[in-house]
C-alpha cells in the first residue's frame, strides 16, 4: 500500500512538473499582460494632459520612455548623447516654433549591424481642450496603446538575444501635427540600410475580424505582411490587409515617412475605424480598452516579425508611383 502511495505522489509530481514546463513554453513570461497594464495605464493617465506636444505633459511622457529605453539598457542612436532627437519645428495651426522630440532607443544587431528594422508608435495625443466635462484627450487608444507595445517588445527582444540584424525603437513626436517627427526622422536616414518598418497604431480594440486577429496597412505594397502571416501559421493570431481602404491610412501614420523613401514600412493596427466612437474624443480612456487584445497582439507582432528581425526574411521594398501612391 506505501509502495502504491509512493508511486502515486511521484507520479503526480511528474504530471505537475510537465504541466508547469508546458505552461512557461506556451506563455512568454517576457509579455505579460501586467507589464502592457503598467505602461498602458502610465502613458494614458490624466497626469500626462493627453500629451499635446510642447506641453508640460508630453514631457512626463517622454521621461517615461527614456527611462524605460534606459532601464532596458538599449543604446543611443546615431551620433546622439541621448534617447532624444530633438528638434524645433513651426506649428501649421497657429505658426509657433515648438521644440520636441522623437525618443529613440537602439538595440544593436549581433552580426547584420548595419541593418535596421523600425519598431516605431507615435507617443503624442491632442492636451487639454477647453471644452465643458472631461477635457483631458488622454488617448489611450490613440496611441499609448501603441508606446506600450514598442515598450514591450524592446524588453522582449533585448531578452531573447535573437536579433541578428539590429532594432531602433523609436517613440515618434508630433504626428498629430502632421507625421511631423517621423519625417524628420526619415530626413536624417540612408534609407537602404532600412529593412522594414512596423508601426504600431490603435492597437487596443477588438477588430471586426474577431479576437486574436489585427490588420496591415499597405498590405500590397510589400511582402512584409505574408511574410508576418506565415510566422503566424498555427499561432490562432491572424493578420488580415487593412479593410479600410478608403481611409488611406497607409499614409495618414508615420509608416508612411519611411515608406516614401522605399522602406517596407507599415502600421499594425486592431481599431475599426470606420465604428470607433473615442477617435480623437475625450472618452479615448483605458477604460474603453481591451487588455489581453494589447497583449496578444504585441506576442503576435513579436512571433509574427521574427524571421525579420533574425535576418531570415527580407521584405520587398516599396515602390510607389509619382511618390505619393
Ligand atoms: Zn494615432
Amino acid at each position: 500500500m506505501k509502495r502504491i502511495s509512493f508511486l502515486f505522489i511521484v507520479c503526480f509530481i511528474i504530471f505537475s512538473c510537465q504541466k508547469s514546463i508546458k505552461n512557461i513554453v506556451n506563455i512568454d513570461p517576457t509579455i505579460d499582460s501586467l507589464l502592457v497594464k503598467k505602461h498602458l495605464f502610465t502613458l494614458a493617465s490624466d497626469e500626462m494632459e493627453g500629451r499635446k506636444v510642447g506641453t508640460p505633459g508630453i514631457e512626463k511622457a517622454a521621461s517615461y520612455i527614456e527611462t524605460e529605453f534606459n532601464n532596458l539598457g538599449l543604446t543611443f542612436y546615431d551620433s546622439l548623447h541621448g534617447y532624444r532627437q530633438t528638434f524645433t519645428f513651426k506649428s501649421r495651426e497657429d505658426n509657433q516654433v515648438i521644440t520636441t522630440s522623437n525618443i529613440i532607443g537602439v538595440l544593436l544587431g549581433k552580426s547584420k549591424k548595419e541593418e535596421y528594422v523600425i519598431i516605431s508608435a507615435h507617443y503624442d495625443h491632442l492636451g487639454i481642450k477647453n471644452i465643458s466635462g472631461d477635457s483631458i484627450f488622454n488617448g489611450a487608444n490613440d496611441n499609448a496603446s501603441g508606446v506600450t507595445g514598442v515598450l514591450t517588445l524592446a524588453k522582449y527582444f533585448k531578452e531573447k538575444k535573437l536579433n541578428e540584424r539590429t532594432i531602433i525603437f523609436v517613440a515618434f513626436t508630433a504626428e498629430e501635427m502632421g507625421l511631423v517627427g517621423s519625417k524628420y526622422f526619415g530626413k536624417g536616414i540612408d534609407s537602404s540600410k532600412y529593412i522594414a518598418g512596423i508601426n504600431l497604431e490603435m492597437i487596443g480594440k477588438s477588430p471586426k475580424f474577431g479576437s486574436n486577429t489585427a490588420w496591415l496597412t499597405g498590405f500590397d505594397r510589400s511582402d512584409l505582411g505574408q511574410i508576418i502571416q506565415k510566422n503566424l501559421l498555427g499561432t490562432g493570431y491572424q493578420l488580415f490587409p487593412d479593410p479600410y481602404l478608403n481611409y488611406n491610412l497607409f499614409f495618414r501614420s508615420d509608416n508612411a515617412s519611411l515608406a516614401r523613401l522605399g522602406v517596407p514600412s507599415h502600421s499594425f493596427s486592431t481599431t475599426s475605424v470606420d465604428l470607433d466612437q473615442d477617435y480623437h474624443q475625450p472618452s479615448d480612456e483605458v477604460q474603453t480598452l481591451n487588455i489581453n487584445v494589447i497583449t496578444q497582439t504585441i506576442i503576435a507582432i513579436a512571433k509574427g516579425t521574427e524571421s525579420v528581425i533574425n535576418g531570415q526574411d527580407t521584405p520587398s521594398r516599396v515602390i510607389l508611383t509619382n511618390g505619393k501612391n
